[in-house]
This record gives C-alpha cells, sequence and structure tokens, in this order.
C-alpha cells in the first residue's frame, strides 16, 4: 500500500458501506456456530479448503470463520491497509497467535525492550518454556542494537509503535528493511496509535491490536486483532497448523458487532484526546514537570513521529509524567481521582475518562527490576491515558493543583 495513496479514514468509511440481512444500516449479527451446506459433497470441499468463506462465501464452523467476527475483520484490515484480517479474543490472543504462526521450535525473536507487560512476559516465560521460541530485547530507537540481535533463526521482528509505557516512537521504514534483511518479520502491535499510524504502509508485515483500547474505547469488552496479507491469515486458520484455529482464542460475533459499531467515530475520539493531550503535556512541559509526549519538539523521536502521522489525528491520547518516586506518584493519582474527579486510578487506556496508572507496579510489574531500569520505567512513573470529558481548563486546573500539592511544581 503506498504511503501517499492511503487513508485510513476514507479506506475505513468505504469498508463500512454495507448493509445488514434485512436492508438494515449496521451489519447483522450471524450468531450461528455451524453452517448448513445445500449438498453433502460440498462439506469435504470445504474440509480441504478448496471452498473457503472470502472467495465463496462458505462457512463450517464458527471457530474457523464467523461471518460477523470475518466482517469486522475486513473493516481493520481497511484501517489498517492490510489485504486481509481476523479478530480474536483479546489482544494478547493476537500476539500470542501472530508469534506461534511464524515460529517453529528453535526460532528467535528480536523485540523492543519497551514492551507491555504481558507481551514482555510472554516473550521471557511463556514461549521458551512453552514452545521453544527464545526472545533478544533491544533498545528500538538503536538501529544498530537491533540488527546485532539478529540470529540466523530470527523469524520476528516485535514493537509496539508507541512504546508502553515509555512512549519511545520505532522508526517502522528502518526496522521494515533490517527485518527484510535477514529474512524476519516485522510484527507491530499498533494498539496506542490506531488511524494514527498506519504501520504496514512503512512496511509491517503483521499488525496487531488488542481492540479492548482506543478502537473499542468504552472498557466494556476484551478483544484483539491480527491484520496482514490474506496468506498469513488463511495459515492462521488452517485446520492443521493454524494457531488461531487450533489454540481457539475465538472471538464472540456479539463482541465483533459491539466493536464495529465504535469504529465510525475512532478517528473523532483519537483526534480529541490527541487535542487534550497535547494542551496539557505542553503546559506541563511549560512549568517544568517531567513529561513525556511525542508530540512535544523536544521528545527524542518527535520528528520520526511525525514523519509516520497520517494528516489530521495528532500525536495521541498518551502522556506520562515522572513523579520521582513511588509514593509521591500513589498520593498525586489518590488527590486526582479522590479529590479531584480527574479521572480514574486504573489500568488500561483508550477510555472516554483519563485512566491512569504506576506502570512499575502494574502494567510493567511482570518486568524484573534490571528489564525496569533498561526500559526507563522509574518507579515514580504515571501513565496516563487522556480522556475526552469535561472542560479542559477544569482538567488542566486540577493537574496543576495537584502537582502542587505533591511538591512536584512549584
Ligand atoms: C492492553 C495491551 C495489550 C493486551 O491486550 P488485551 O486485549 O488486554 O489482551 C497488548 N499490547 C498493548 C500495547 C496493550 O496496551
Amino acid at each position: 500500500m503506498a504511503r501517499d495513496t492511503f487513508d485510513p479514514v476514507r479506506s475505513l468509511a468505504a469498508s463500512k458501506h454495507t448493509f445488514g440481512e434485512h436492508g438494515g444500516v449496521n451489519l447483522s449479527i450471524e450468531a450461528s456456530t455451524t453452517f448448513t451446506v445445500m449438498a453433502a459433497s460440498t462439506m469435504p470441499e470445504l474440509f480441504a479448503g478448496r471452498r473457503t468463506a472470502d472467495r465463496d462465501g462458505c462457512y463450517l464452523y464458527a471457530r474457523h470463520f464467523n461471518p460477523t467476527v470475518y466482517h469486522l475483520g475486513r473493516e481493520l484490515a481497511a484501517l489498517e491497509g492490510t489485504e486481509s484480517g481476523y479478530c480474536c479474543a483479546s489482544g494478547m490472543a493476537a500476539i500470542s497467535a501472530a508469534i506461534m504462526q511464524l515460529c517453529d521450535h528453535g526460532d528467535h525473536v528480536v523485540a523492543s525492550r519497551a514492551i507491555y507487560g504481558g507481551s514482555h512476559a510472554l516473550f521471557t516465560d511463556f514461549l521458551p518454556a512453552k514452545a521453544g521460541v527464545t526472545t533478544t530485547y533491544a533498545s528500538i530507537t538503536d538501529l544498530a542494537a537491533v540488527e546485532a540481535a539478529f540470529t540466523p533463526r530470527t523469524r520476528v521482528l516485535f514493537t509496539e509503535t508507541l512504546s508502553n509505557p515509555t512512549l519511545e516512537v520505532a522508526d517502522l521504514a528502518a526496522l521494515a528493511a533490517i527485518a527484510h534483511r535477514h529474512g524476519a518479520a516485522l510484527v507491530v502491535d499498533n494498539t496506542f496509535c490506531p488511524v494514527m499510524i498506519t504501520p504496514a504502509i512503512h512496511g509491517a508485515d503483521v499488525v496487531v491490536h488488542s481492540l479492548t483500547k482506543f478502537i473499542n474505547g468504552a472498557s466494556d469488552l476484551v478483544a484483539g486483532a491480527i491484520l496482514g496479507r490474506a496468506d498469513f491469515i488463511g495459515r492462521l486458520m488452517d485446520l492443521h497448523t493454524g494457531a488461531l484455529m487450533l489454540l481457539g482464542p475465538t472471538m464472540d460475533p456479539r463482541a465483533a458487532f459491539e466493536v464495529s459499531m465504535r469504529l465510525p467515530h475512532l478517528a473523532l475520539r483519537i483526534a480529541e484526546h490527541s487535542r487534550r493531550a497535547l494542551v496539557l503535556a505542553t503546559r506541563l512541559d511549560e512549568i517544568g514537570a517531567r513529561v513525556t509526549y511525542p508530540g512535544l519538539p523536544r521528545h527524542p523521536q518527535h520528528a520520526v513521529m511525525k514523519r509516520q502521522l497520517n494528516p489530521g489525528q495528532g500525536f495521541g491520547g498518551l502522556l506520562t509524567l515522572d513523579l520521582g518516586d513511588r509514593d509521591r506518584a500513589y498520593r498525586f493519582m489518590d488527590l486526582l481521582q479522590n479529590h479531584h474527579r480527574f479521572g480514574f486510578l486504573a489500568v488500561s487506556l483508550g477510555y472516554a475518562e483519563t485512566l491512569m496508572s504506576a506502570s512499575a507496579s502494574s502494567t510493567s510489574s511482570e518486568l524484573s527490576d534490571d528489564a525496569l531500569a533498561a526500559a526507563g520505567i522509574g518507579p515514580g512513573l504515571v501513565r496516563m491515558s487522556i480522556g475526552i470529558t469535561g472542560d479542559l481548563e477544569d482538567r488542566w486546573a486540577q493537574l496543576l493543583d495537584a502537582l502542587r500539592a505533591v511538591g512536584a511544581v512549584a
């Protein structure tokens, strides 16, 4: 997909223009787990893959392909500029299935050292023990270190577009070039940057999402997606060797319908999360708070971020504030939630309200102390997913008041 011709907003809108079964403006929920064939001789053709859901509209069984789940996969593929896609039960299901599909026993992964705690645990603890797949971590902004970590068995280079929680920006085109030079696939977790950045147009082979976050936006369901080339998505559903088919982290069609209903306002939400986060981050920076936000010109990868951004979406809804030590971070968050009602002390992100947590003692607590230090996740680091509710000036006053109360700014 050529960069200058791809627009995720237009692409998604085009895929959205479908009719429900009875001509409804919304798609219908296909709740069946099994599907009839009109002739007995069709059944073996389905099992042999000679008739397929995408080509012939033939469905077999809902763990294989369900029409509503498949429809959401096509919408997300349109959003991400990939040929195909399928959805699954969670972001972790998407990541683990994609990696298990690409790696055999004895293969190797190079991963960014600053990734979601669950992904870190998957690579560090689960995959070596259960599948004989090992991982070497590198700083994703140090391209020489990334390339040096490759071995002849490296099959995957794994990164987040914007790292959780340190907000380092991956240079996707440069990383794709390194991966492809070594015959490996670039797998990108784009959970923090839907609509904002389209990894596939920068060379990513596989894009994974936790739909639980911005894409769904309501913090009311857990879901994931894998987007990529049609042959790869087909391999995930292979009856003999498909990771999604056989590990079975199936998405319920009702959940697929819910997520699909939130896609039309995804770009509006992201733009507003971004607008507010930029205002707050800029003011925090001006008063000397230790804020990290990719939209600030002094962010080390600000230029890389700008170069990769699609127009109109801003720099995203996440910022971090380093309060120095854990106790101060805790007092700061307690005040913001319980006194100011600024937001919620909760993990996750992409909700309408602001969500905040101290990463080292929550979503990154799977990392060892050394790994936390290497990733730059200090004990006082507070990650904030800036919400879109309330008056922005009130929010700023609340934030400033809490910072002053804990002595973080004068
Ligand atoms: C939350 C998250 C995941 C895991 O997603 P689930 O839907 O909770 O399984 C993976 N990657 C990132 C960047 C996340 O924020």
